[in-house]
């Protein structure tokens, strides 16, 4: 019987098993926590969200709505867990991560052939072995991959074709402990009053007082400091303010569309606070990666109104995360050219988010299978969202190789015209991918489910 071997139980790895388990294949997962833990995951569980609880926008034209319906489409157990275990967010996806974790697991284990095996795999089979065997392997080990199998992908990824950037964690409150005789509840625009975000106003002086402290704040040394590159959507806000002092009030504490009850009107900056969990215990900040000390943030946050007394149950920080260079190094099926039984998956191969990460856990799965199977499988075309965020990691974009998020850049650019807007635009090339997508899985378009609700970014 052949076996799909799969590295890493994030949420690549959970996705690729499920679409080898449902293509009827025997399929073992090594996971290494939490036998040995990484420097930002918390628990064992398999699929744990590291940061921020959301999984983006659920608006049908923005670039992580069509992505989510296409996976929907294509059978994704991330998506169906991630909507079991939802929690109030706007127009975002997010979940209760413990729920979220535990759904996944269930769904694995009602297949009497999925194994979970807690350990560290610090080698790979060679093609010749593989050949052999008939067996495949997917390695989705993420961007926290353990150092013994780094080493041993740096042999199928040569010198100069594995890189890293760093990457950042906001911090979680304990809800209990903000006043929200000063936070008031509203989600943008939206002056209902019931709102799903908590958010936390500052006039002009608290705002500057606030970046002075940051600026002025210890933070924790980085090694390798002199190539630390950042993630551009999920900066730090010491980073970000380097860029400006009012970076901040462009960004993650942009105040418009929110009405404070207090006064009527919109306040100079704001922090929002995300529901973490369904008994709305906890929150995130959102948009708030740092790599303040733990006791400096401790301090620089209480000064933020309404979080005089605030309680973490998690403090922020920064990671190192690795990749490889996959136009160099795989083949259009997501397997490595230098052994074609071996595939790569999630965010080691060069994409960015738990959403992204799926997508190609996803295809790299249902590749495995046809491989094992002795199928022939067909990649969605680069027109589809999906497609596109494939095309890119293993053909390659326009100058460095770069992770990347989904974005509708991605996706063939339609035509500037007269009289018609970017909105409008913007809505023919996810019309288009749409209606792609609906060839390439040879349906009815009108079967590609839409999400009834809202935008949200990575934070
Ligand atoms: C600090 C940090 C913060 C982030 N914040 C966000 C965010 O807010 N929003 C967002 O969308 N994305 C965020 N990301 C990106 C996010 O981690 C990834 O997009 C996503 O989790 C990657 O999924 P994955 O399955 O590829 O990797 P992971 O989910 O990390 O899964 C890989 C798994 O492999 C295991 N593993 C590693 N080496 C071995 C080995 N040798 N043997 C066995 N098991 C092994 C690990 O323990 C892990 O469970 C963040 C990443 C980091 C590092």
């Amino acid at each position: 019987m052949t076996t799909v071997h799969i590295i890493g139980g994030g949420l690549a790895g959970s996705e690729a098993a499920w679409q080898c388990l449902r293509a009827g294949l025997e399929v073992k997962l090594y996971e290494m926590r939490p036998v040995k833990m990484t420097a930002a995951h918390q628990t064992g569980d398999l699929a744990e969200l590291v940061c921020s609880n959301s999984l983006k926008s659920t608006l049908p034209d923005s670039a992580p709505g069509l992505l989510k319906a296409e996976m929907e489409e294509l059978d994704s157990l991330i998506i169906r867990a991630a909507k079991v275990a939802s929690v109030p967010a706007g127009m975002a996806l997010a979940v209760e991560r413990t729920a979220f974790s535990k759904g996944v697991l269930e769904a694995l284990s009602e297949f009497p052939k999925f194994e979970r095996v807690d350990m560290e795999i610090t080698g790979l089979p060679s093609p010749e072995e593989l050949e052999k065997s008939g067996d495949v392997w997917i390695v989705a080990s993420g961007p926290l991959t353990s150092d013994a199998l780094a080493e041993a992908l740096q042999k199928m990824a040569p010198e100069g074709r594995r890189l890293h950037f760093y990457d950042a964690i906001a911090p979680v409150l304990e809800m209990d402990s903000v006043d929200t005789s000063i936070a008031f509840k509203q989600s943008r625009y939206d002056e209902s009053g019931d709102g799903d975000y908590w958010n936390l106003p500052l006039n002009k002086e608290e705002y500057y007082a606030f970046v002075d402290a940051v600026i002025e704040a210890e933070k924790m040394p980085l090694h390798e400091f002199e190539d630390v590159k950042y993630f551009e959507a999920c900066l730090p806000i010491e980073v970000m303010i380097e860029r400006g002092r009012e970076t901040l009030r462009f960004g993650p504490m942009k105040p418009v569309g929110l009405t404070d009850p207090r006064t009527g009107r919109w306040p100079y900056a704001a922090v929002q606070l995300r529901l973490e969990n369904k008994q709305e215990s906890m929150v995130s900040m959102v948009g708030f990666q740092t790599k303040m000390k733990w006791p400096e943030q401790k301090r620089v946050f209480q000064m933020i109104p309404g979080l005089k007394d605030v309680e973490f149950f998690r403090f922020g920080s920064v990671h190192r995360n690795t990749y490889l260079k996959s136009p160099d190094v795989l083949s259009s099926d997501l397997s490595f050219k230098a052994s074609p039984r071996i595939f790569l998956a999630g965010q080691i191969s060069g994409v960015e988010g738990y959403t992204e990460s799926s997508a190609l856990g996803l295809l790299a799965g249902r590749a495995a299978a046809a491989k094992a199977l002795g199928q022939e499988f067909i990649m969605p075309p680069k027109e589809t969202m999906i497609g596109a965020l494939k095309d890119y990691v293993t053909e390659g974009g326009l100058g460095d190789f770069q992770p990347m998020n989904t974005n509708l850049g991605l996706l063939p650019t339609v035509p500037k015209r007269r009289n018609v807007s970017k909105m409008e635009r913007k809505a023919e090339q996810a019309r288009l991918a749409r209606e792609t997508f609906a060839q390439y899985q040879g349906i009815n378009l009108k079967k590609i489910s839409t999400y009834e609700t809202q935008a949200d970014d990575r934070v």
